[in-house]
Formats: C-alpha cells, structure tokens, sequence
C-alpha cells in the first residue's frame, strides 16, 4: 500500500533569474581563446566591472568587512582563466573521470563539500581552453576502448548555472555525441537547460537533477533553482531524448523526514511528463561532514539548522585522509529502504544506481 502524503498549499515563487557576477576576473592568456574574448563581449554588454589577473591565486582583497561577507562576495566573482591540468581526476561512484569546465559556485547550499574542498578560495572560475579539455578526454576514451567511459561534469562545480556565459556544456554534450565510447553526465539544482534542448546529443549525455524534500530545499538550498523549476527543466531535456536521472542528496535525517521524502517523491510522479520516466535513473546520497566542514559551515552559515552533531553519528574513513561522519547504520537503512520503496511505487522502471 502506499505511503499516504499530506498536500500542503505551495507559495508561487519568482523564478530564478541566470547568476550575473558583481566582478569579473581575467587571468593571463584567456583572452586569446574564442571563448573568453566573447565573455569579454558578454561582460561588456552587462556593464559588469572586469580586471586583470595575473593569477587567481593573487585575488585576495574582494571586498566586505567580515570572514562572512568577504565569502558572499567571492561567489558574485567569476575569473575567467585557462586550464592547465589536464589530467583528470577519478569520480567514482558516479563516472570514471571528472571533466574539469568550471570551479566553484553561486549557489549557498549550506551542506556543500565545495566550502571546504575550495578553501579559501570560493570564487566561480571558468576554463576557455574547452579544445584542450575535450582532446584529453578523447585520449582517455581512446585508452580504455571498447570501455565506456564516463565523465563527469559537475564534481567541482555546478555548470549549468554558468552555461550562459561559457556554452562549454553544449561543446561537450556535442563533442561526445560523436564518441561511440564516451558518455557525459552532469548534476544540476539550476533549471537553466534551453541551450540543450536543440544540440545533437545521440543519448550520450545523461542530465541528472539534484532533489530533495521541501523542507531540505527551503532550508538549506538557498540561490539555486526551486523544485518547480527543476522538474520543469527535467521534463524539457527528457522530451529532448536526453536520458535523464535525479540525485537525491543530501538526504537528511530530521522530524517529518518520512513525509518529507514521500511527499517529495509523488510530487515528482505528478509533474514528470510520461515520456521522462522510460530511462530514468537515481543517485541516493546520506548527508555527511567532516570536522573541517563543520567548522566552516558554522562560521558561514551561523543559523543554520543543518544537524552535524558527532555524537549522533558513525564515523566513515574519506578519501581525503579524513574521517567523516554519517548516519548510523540503522538510520541509513531506513532512509535506504523508505526512498527505494518510495521510488519503485512511483517509478517501477527507475534504475536505482546506488546509495551511499
Ligand atoms: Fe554546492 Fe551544488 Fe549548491 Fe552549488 S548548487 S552550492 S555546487 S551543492
């Protein structure tokens, strides 16, 4: 039998406008490349303020008076520079390499692992040098043919939110619509998905959109897209033929969690179009911190209610070198089993990739 979800009346929110920096950043070099000279174009029909960089490493003086503020304005800023790694990391459990397009974000999830993976330095950077990227990408197609070989595109980043200024999604989503071994995969909160709907893509790109229950998003989301949007937005690339998949993260522990996640999922039955639920695929995350990241979530977001307290939970050895703190074990079955069950009364035909 199913799970019986309360409706409660949902407030007409004002749409989320695409990100536009305060400040932009040139480093050495990205104007040489097609794609920065046109965010210099991009810039100057904008009005946005721009300087030059010798290097990003050099930005230190953005303005506010607190730790606090100075953080808020960092991720109004974008620097435009070109990559020089070209050496991809791994991205498991997701794909096999992240594709590195993007860095940082301006989104103010409080949970976010960027807070601390990015240090001091939160600031939105983007890469002109997307050739560079895409040919190293093909040398590691190449390496493990006939192997698929995934990539993702949003471990540092989330790039959807910047595609209006840096089109290097739409490179990459045309590019591996040509390789037979390659696939594309990104995760967005952003709804900002017209410029795929016309690409050739032959399937290869998969669009996954991060949910979460309503308390979750109206907590602890704020500056990213709300759920209508999404689910709109998903609905808008599955008509384009891409496959399609959500990631359910962080799926937090709180009073009213069952209904929360019920209510989330039959929300999602409702306004999916039919032809979005045939190749349809879901990431199940479980909220977790590090010491570290708690520190600086503290300090960034002081009132926030995102629950990290240590006694409450099981410690898990990161690949970090650090240890991290997840739900017990009996938590972590139920939240597990209650939104699988959730997902395959809705979604018989979902592939639920895995849950960690
Ligand atoms: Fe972090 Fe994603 Fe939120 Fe951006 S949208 S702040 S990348 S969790």
């Amino acid at each position: 039998m199913g799970t019986v979800v309360q409706e409660r009346p949902r407030k007409k929110l004002r749409p989320t406008k695409p990100f536009v920096p305060d400040l932009v950043y040139f480093e050495p070099g990205a104007l040489e490349y097609p794609k920065g000279a046109k965010i210099m174009e991009w810039v100057k029909s904008q009005d946005i303020p721009y300087r030059m960089t010798s290097s990003h490493n050099r930005i230190t003086n953005l303005p506010g008076d607190t730790d606090q503020e100075k953080y808020r304005n960092a991720k109004r800023t974008l620097v435009v520079g070109v990559r020089k790694t070209l050496e991809f990391d791994q991205s498991k459990p997701s794909a096999e390499y992240a594709i590195p397009i993007s860095t940082g974000c301006m989104g103010h999830c409080h949970y976010c692992y960027l807070q601390t993976t990015l240090g001091a330095k939160p600031y939105v950077r983007v890469y002109v040098n997307t050739d560079d990227i895409i040919q190293a990408a093909k040398q590691y197609i190449e390496e493990r043919a006939p192997e698929i070989t995934r990539f993702e595109a949003a471990c540092t980043s989330d790039p959807v939110g910047l595609e209006h200024i840096t089109n290097s999604l739409s490179d990459l989503i045309t590019f591996m619509a040509g390789e037979e071994f390659g696939r594309l995969r990104f995760v967005t909160k952003f709804h900002h998905v017209d410029p795929f709907l016309k690409l050739q893509h032959n399937g290869h790109t998969r669009i996954r959109f991060s949910i979460n229950s309503d308390y979750v998003i109206r907590q602890f989301e704020p500056s990213t897209s709300h759920f209508e949007e999404r689910i709109e937005a998903a609905g808008k690339v599955a008509h384009a033929g891409y496959p399609l998949g959500f990631i359910i993260a962080p799926i937090i522990w709180y009073e009213g969690w069952e209904e929360g996640y019920a209510d989330l999922l039959k929300r999602l039955a409702d306004t999916l179009p039919q032809d979005a639920t045939s190749d349809l695929t879901f990431e199940l995350i479980q909220h977790r911190f590090t010491k570290t990241s708690k520190r600086v979530i503290e300090e960034r977001y002081p009132k926030s209610k995102l629950e990290m307290d240590i006694a409450k939970r099981k410690t898990k050895w990161g690949r970090w070198g650090q240890y991290k703190y997840v739900y017990p074990d009996d938590q972590q079955r139920a939240l597990r089993e209650f939104i699988t069950e959730r997902i395959f009364e809705y979604f018989p035909q979902a592939k639920i990739d895995y849950f960690t």
